[in-house]
């Protein structure tokens, strides 16, 4: 990927620039994904159409994984991840059930951890792809 402070390459694993020494996913005057320069304003690159504005802001797929698996019943991943509704209906079957049905809704929050996990579910309420 493209350094988006100063357009050069950085390693994809790199959390700073090394030509400019700013984290990587600052900055708004290159493309991450093609190195073209991009206007301050811009939302998406003109040349690739990547998705600008919401570069850096991807959720992580191990946190949301983990918080499935050991905090599903009270939808905590969902939280994370931003689907709220499901999130609130999963919470409120814990607690308004007095946790009688805490282990179906934990099992159901553990089968979407795994998923998240396994990439099955790969996206955030946006639609913005889970980063490893
Ligand atoms: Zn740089
Ligand atoms: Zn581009």
């Amino acid at each position: 990927m493209y350094c988006r402070n100063c357009g050069n390459v950085v390693n994809d694993q790199a959390v700073i620039c090394v030509t400019c020494g700013v984290p990587t996913g600052r900055g708004n005057n290159f493309c991450p994904l093609c190195g073209e320069a991009t206007d301050s304003m811009s939302q998406i690159c003109m040349k690739c159409g990547f998705s600008l504005n919401n570069y850096g802001q991807q959720k992580s797929k191990l946190a949301a994984g983990l918080f499935g698996i050991f905090l599903g019943a009270f939808g905590v991943h969902r939280f994370y991840l931003g689907y709220i509704g499901i999130g609130l209906a999963q919470l409120l079957l814990t607690v308004l059930s007095c946790f009688i049905l805490s282990p179906i809704i934990w099992v159901w929050g553990l089968i979407e951890g795994i998923l998240i996990l396994a990439g099955s579910i790969n996206k955030d309420s946006k639609g913005l792809t889970l980063k490893d």
